[in-house]
């Protein structure tokens, strides 16, 4: 451990005993593997456990003052059980005196809720990513007392029913004996401490409700329903403690032309029989074409293509056209599927149907057979055969 000791803790050298606690103690409740499961976090809990170790113990603080190894010769270190138990840490939690059968006084300051807020984008800003401005209603620490929630210059007194321990022993008599329990202490509702005078601004939550503007990015790809975190922009906890994160649910619009499933696109183009039958060139619009106007996402990207209907083409081909769908998520890029409806001319004037039955007699095809063939059979008819059968 080459790091300064001090500073792991983020205290001066001058901190006394009940700095040094508390700011272990605010750490901890930021990396203890039970509340952060994070690798980094774990090795951080060992750090800042080990510089704890040693700068509340006056005597290996001094030796480590002295420039000493407090760790030296035994091969201790934290970890290896020297002398650095649950207990221990349970303490440093709950302010001693936890070595009990109870858990001792409860922490004000907990992490805050997770916040979740939908935000609608179209189906382009969805495909190729967007830059949103977004209001947020949640809590903020209170700006007053900076989440303590005492008035200022007034600091929570050790609550008198417990003696600050958060908890009073219960006993019930019953016909196996007496049953004793420890309950949480109903005059400081188990903090251990009472706030005197509460903060006005917040009551003394430590935090109050705050309309805050952020930016989000949403990334290129996301779908219907994604989730983008944003950490730390949650709630803020009671007591100012850590805010939870913050989660865009995004939800993309229809559509007026493309739908889309997974990473493609899909739409529907409609053609007059003749261009279906002579064969033709459209040119068709882009997705990208709706974010085109856009500086940030949309410069240099193509707003069309030509789509070739060869000749003949019958109405309900797919032409699938490879990568011109929407870029994945992981990389990548989805398909465009245009189904081609022909439609068939109505309302013909005198010299179009005198054209149509000229075409026709030409064709053979002045009185049609018509080919039939078998339909797709119904559940219902299925059911009847398998009736009959028996
Ligand atoms: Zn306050
Ligand atoms: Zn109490």
């Amino acid at each position: 451990m080459s790091q300064d000791l001090y500073e792991l803790l983020g205290v001066g050298r001058d901190a006394d005993a009940d700095a040094i606690k508390k700011a272990y103690r605010r750490l901890a409740r930021q990396y203890h593997p039970d509340v952060n499961p994070d690798p980094e976090a774990q090795e951080r809990f060992k750090e800042i456990s080990l510089a704890y170790e040693v700068l509340s113990d006056p005597q290996k603080r001094a030796s480590y003052d002295r420039g000493g190894d407090p760790f030296g010769g035994a091969g201790g270190g934290f970890g290896q059980g020297a002398g650095f138990s649950f207990t221990d840490i349970m303490d440093a939690f709950f302010g001693g005196g936890a070595a009990g059968a109870g858990r001792g006084p409860r922490p004000r300051e907990r992490r805050g809720q997770d916040a979740l807020i939908r935000l609608e984008v179209e189906l382009a800003e969805a495909a190729f990513g967007v830059t949103r401005e977004i209001k947020v209603d949640t809590a903020v620490r209170c700006g007053t007392c900076q989440g303590e929630g005492t008035a200022p210059g007034t600091h929570p007194i050790p609550c008198e029913t417990c003696h600050g321990a958060g908890e009073v022993a219960h006993v019930q008599r019953s016909f196996l004996g007496e049953i004793r329990t420890l309950r949480p202490c109903p005059a400081c509702r188990g903090f251990g401490t009472i706030i005197p005078e509460p903060c006005r601004e917040c009551s003394g939550d430590g935090r109050v409700r705050s309309r805050r503007t952020l930016t989000v990015r949403i990334p290129p790809g996301v779908d219907d329903g994604t989730r983008v975190q944003l950490a730390g922009e949650g709630e803020v906890g009671p007591g100012g403690g850590p805010a939870g994160d913050l989660y865009v649910e995004v939800h993309t619009a229809p559509h007026e032309t493309f739908t889309r499933h997974g990473n493609d696109l899909h739409c529907t183009v409609t053609l007059p029989m003749t261009a279906a039958a002579l064969g033709t060139t459209l040119t068709l619009p882009t997705l990208e074409a709706d974010v085109a106007a856009d500086e940030e996402t949309g410069s240099g990207l193509e707003t069309s293509f030509e789509l070739d209907v060869r000749p003949g083409t019958q109405s309900g081909t797919e032409q699938v056209l490879r990568g011109r769908g929407v870029p994945g998520l992981r990389g990548g890029r989805g398909d465009l599927v245009v189904t081609v409806v022909v439609e068939t001319p109505t309302r013909l004037d005198p010299r179009q149907e005198e054209l149509l039955i000229e075409l026709a007699a030409i064709r053979g095809e002045e009185a049609p057979t018509g080919q039939v063939r078998p339909g797709a059979r119904s559940v219902f008819g299925r059911l009847r055969d398998a009736f009959n059968a028996h």
